[in-house]
């Protein structure tokens, strides 16, 4: 692909972002939008390909950097998912949850 062709964002639609820069647009975006990136796996032949999980049998059958030729002869197709999967390659960010504490008034108490 044309390093300097611009693609979308897969966090937010938009984003054009040139090809070279969008690993790390990703990694920068990805922050902005956790609820988006829980729900984007990564594809397992390009860390630059983020598809919603419910669309990752469908590309992994067409990914365009799949490379059938390096998988050793027998291999059944599609391969088993690797253990880590789907985690993406980057945590979600630790949302802290709202404090427990309920809301008092300083002067009320006593
Ligand atoms: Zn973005
Ligand atoms: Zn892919």
């Amino acid at each position: 692909m044309d390093p300097e062709a611009l693609v979308q964002c897969p966090y937010d639609k938009s984003h054009q972002v040139r090809a070279s820069r969008l690993p790390y647009h990703i990694v920068k975006c990805q922050r902005n939008h956790p609820q988006v990136a829980r729900m984007l796996a990564t594809c397992p032949f390009n860390a630059r390909h983020r598809v919603p999980q419910a669309n990752l049998r469908s590309h992994i059958a067409s990914c365009p950097d799949k490379r059938l030729s390096d998988l050793p002869h027998g291999t059944a197709w599609p391969p088993p998912l690797p253990p880590w999967w789907p985690f993406p390659a980057v945590p979600p960010l630790q949302l802290s949850p709202l404090s427990p504490q309920r809301w008092t008034c300083p002067s009320a108490t006593g």
